[in-house]
């Protein structure tokens, strides 16, 4: 996006930051090179948004951190606690981070960091609920975030909206914790049904007027748009349809977002990088008008 790179969140509203990690990712890993491809293509987005007229960077200070120190890549719990106290650091000068990933098993220790002192409330766009308990024996995956933010008191199950979901699962486990926790569970069926509109009603309602993080994955998109991610399903979102998505969540009062599993490997044309840069800027848009409302 172009804007400057700086170390010390302290003087920043909103912190962009990259996670270059992919060690939560079960199949098709590379998401680690998701902050630099992404970070690339942002470099051709420009300043005031067509629909809004807002401009961020002008409304707050907005800047680049850089990427979060991954100290040992092998060890999946050292790299969650090296992301957490990153953003313990980016949360205690009272920014906002806005993040790149990495897989999404980086927004449970993003939450650890942001959300500790009370949970806070999700719109979670994906084709997965990321509710599973575990994957291969392990609990810290990109497939088991929402779980264990729900259980370490992260994360309240009754304002999260989970929009976006589809394609068969091995097992119902995550689409029954969902639902058995109070999540509100939009599959892609009830999306085309409702249309854009009703969906963004509908997640405002979910969500209230308490704090809300959005955490947007890129395979909520179908990959005829974004094929470079690590668990593609067909059939999934418009970018024009994601757009008015995160659009209409203007307003609310956000904590913090994030666009996860881009997989520059698996995207020979660079266009998931592209549009996942695109989504962020439509997160960066209604993040800084929530900082100029506080
Ligand atoms: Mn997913
Ligand atoms: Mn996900």
């Amino acid at each position: 996006m172009r804007t400057p790179l700086v170390r010390d969140p302290s003087h920043l509203d909103i912190a962009v930051v990259g996670v270059p990690f992919d060690g939560g990712a079960e199949n098709r890993p590379g998401q680690r090179h998701g902050p630099r491809q992404i970070r690339d293509m942002s470099s051709l987005l420009r300043a005031i948004h067509h629909v809004t007229r807002t401009n961020p960077y002008r409304l707050c200070r907005v800047a680049d951190m850089g990427d979060v120190p991954i100290s040992n890549p092998f060890s999946l719990e050292e790299s969650h606690a090296d992301i957490a106290e990153f953003y313990r650091k980016v949360h205690a000068a009272g920014a906002v981070p806005l993040s790149a990933g990495g897989d999404h098993s980086i927004t449970l220790p993003i939450l650890r960091a942001i959300a500790a002192e009370r949970p806070v409330g999700l719109v979670h766009v994906d084709a997965h609920t990321d509710t599973c308990d575990q994957e291969f024996g392990c609990r810290f995956t990109h497939g088991t975030p929402f779980r264990r933010a729900a259980e370490e008191g992260l994360l309240d199950p009754r304002r999260t909206a989970q929009i976006g979901i589809r394609g068969a699962q091995d097992s119902e486990e995550g689409w029954t914790f969902s639902a058995e926790s109070g999540m509100r569970v939009i599959f892609i069926e009830e999306f085309a049904r409702m249309g854009v509109g009703a969906v963004v009603a509908e997640a405002r309602r979910v969500v209230g007027d308490g704090p809300t993080y959005i955490s947007f994955d890129v395979d909520s998109l179908d990959p005829a748009f974004a094929p470079g991610t690590g668990t593609p399903e067909v059939g999934g979102l418009t970018p024009i349809e994601a757009q008015a998505l995160l659009r209409g969540l203007g307003g609310l009062n956000l904590v913090g977002g994030d666009v996860v599993e881009v997989s520059p490997p698996f995207d020979p044309s660079g266009n998931t990088a592209l549009v996942a840069a695109t989504m962020m800027y439509e997160i960066l848009c209604i993040l800084a008008e929530a900082v100029v409302r506080k």
